[in-house]
């Protein structure tokens, strides 16, 4: 019977604060086990919570930008469980009034638009981190506690079960890691654990009709890359569907992913509903959010993707170059900036793109950590548009900017790579060229247009390049033209 891949994620982003999210220790990763703790994050008796303003700041941000609507009231709840890695017993989180539900992420799936919707964001604490002692799990004596990331912020953003492939999933998360890093709301590193991801899939038989929840599904909890979940999805339809083609039923359950093998493997059984004897919390009032305070941050969001890939289509940009742009919000940065100095917005993004690109590349460095700056390519591009030098010379300084950190003007006078353009200067040049070339100059008067291209070659390599290729071409025409007899 055929089916049709249904998958939905809950991803977990870590929000960037200075502190955590009910004390004021501090939110860092990698140091030290157990030194960013105190009395309210080791759940000493009597410590009460208090909450941290500028993690509700970016989390509002963050579902303003995924197009939530965003409830003033909303309230903290306690999800009570057991587990080592926290220390009292339950999860400060938001059960059945979360800040943000009911947005949206638009992604291009074979080719066509399409809107993957978010159900709901929450905000919650993170739990500690276990160090399990030994080579593998199996053979490990003991497990140390760390609880540096006991009380991080983080949200949950919960996408409505929309997705129909790997592929969409793939998508969904590059573009929910796009908007977010315009925002600049998390670190979003999937291999530090600071953007997670739990996928969650089911087959639907075609005549199914009953509600999708209802589906057996298996889920598969923290993958580390969005690769990764591609891949554990891939594996789970072909488990799933081969299961279903022996006549074998789906389990609910949660399911681990094996990096190495490709594979996912059994975790625990869900078939009894978790039961987190949720509640409000009541060391927490509710949180009230303050509408002309929202309208500020509205007001301040940056241009986001979409907004941006609009904008870079009415400026001609191919579709190609504009996605490699915006999936980098420091490129576009960049480009911001350097758009507010010219208007040559298309020679601009094609030297970002490539020269610019590659040189950024080989020296492992960002747009945001580049040493030229965007006023820096904006005068090189001018001296090119004034023909003052040639584009292969542009290439040559920009190389040497990189290396020196001179301006372009400084390079052009320190190496002498001024285009020659004058027409004088370059008319004995041509003369003596095409004296040398008799046999060329015959070729070009019997139609070889090849002939051209080399005549004006000799005349580049008599002056190290430095010659306009424009004006030679006209000068050997000219020259050309009144000899023809
Ligand atoms: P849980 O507590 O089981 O994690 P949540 O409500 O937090 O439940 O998340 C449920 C997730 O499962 C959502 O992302 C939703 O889109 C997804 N989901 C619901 N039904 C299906 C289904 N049939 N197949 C795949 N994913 C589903
Ligand atoms: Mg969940
Ligand atoms: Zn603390």
């Amino acid at each position: 019977m055929p089916y049709q891949v249904v998958v939905g994620l809950e991803v977990h982003v870590e929000l960037k604060t200075k502190t955590k999210l009910f004390c004021q220790c501090a939110n860092a990763f990698g140091s030290e086990p157990n030194t960013h703790t105190c009395p309210v994050c080791l759940a000493m008796p009597g410590a009460l919570p208090v909450l941290n303003q500028a993690a509700v700041e970016l989390a509002v941000k963050a579902g303003i930008a995924l197009q939530c609507t965003i409830h003033c009231h909303s309230k903290f709840d306690r999800k009570q469980y057991f587990y080592p890695d926290l220390p009292k017993a339950y999860q400060i989180s938001q059960y059945d009034l979360p800040f943000a539900e009911w947005g949206h992420v638009n992604i291009v799936a074979d080719g066509q638009r399409k809107q993957v919707r978010i159900r709901r964001i929450h905000m919650e604490e993170d739990a500690g981190k276990l160090n399990h002692l030994g080579q593998s799990l199996e053979q490990s004596e003991g497990s140390l506690v760390d609880l540096n990331r006991a009380g991080v912020p983080l949200i949950e953003i919960v996408s409505e079960p929309d997705m129909t492939s790997a592929d969409e999933a793939r998508r969904y998360l590059t573009e929910l890691r796009a908007v977010l890093s315009y925002l600049d709301v998390s670190d979003l590193r999937m291999e530090e654990g600071s953007m997670r991801c739990d996928a969650n899939v089911s087959l639907k038989p075609e005549d199914y009709t009953g509600s999708l929840e209802d589906l057996p599904r298996v889920e598969v909890k923290n993958v580390n890359s969005i690769r990764n979940v591609g891949r554990a999805i891939e594996y789970e339809i072909e488990r799933q569907s081969e299961r279903l083609a022996q006549g074998q039923r789906i389990i609910k359950e949660t399911r681990g992913f094996d990096d190495a093998r490709g594979r996912t493997y059994s975790q625990r059984s869900k078939e009894e509903a978790n039961d987190y004897r949720y509640f409000p919390e009541p060391d927490l009032p509710p949180l009230v959010l303050d509408s002309s305070w929202l309208a500020r941050l509205q007001a301040a969001l940056p241009m986001l993707p979409d907004a941006w890939r609009e904008r870079l289509e009415s400026l001609g940009l191919s579709a190609n170059e504009i996605e490699v742009l915006v999936q980098d919000p420091s490129q576009i940065q960049f480009l911001q900036e350097a758009m507010e100095m010219t208007t040559e917005v298309r020679a601009l993004t094609r030297w970002m793109l490539a020269d610019m690109l590659r040189l950024l590349n080989e020296r492992g460095l960002s747009f945001a950590q580049s040493p030229v700056r965007p006023a820096q390519l904006v005068e090189l591009l001018n001296f090119i548009a004034d023909g003052r030098i040639s584009g292969r010379m542009a290439k040559e300084i920009l190389e040497n900017m990189f290396v020196s950190g001179e301006s372009a003007g400084q390079l052009v006078d320190r190496l002498g790579m001024a285009q020659i353009s004058d027409d004088a200067v370059l008319r004995g040049q041509v003369a003596e060229v095409i004296a040398e070339h008799g046999k060329v100059v015959d070729d070009y008067h019997s139609g070889k247009e090849r002939a051209l291209g080399f005549l004006v070659g000799q005349v580049m390599k008599r002056t190290r390049g430095q010659a306009s290729p424009e004006v030679v071409n006209r000068l050997l025409k000219e020259a050309l033209g009144s000899s023809v007899s």
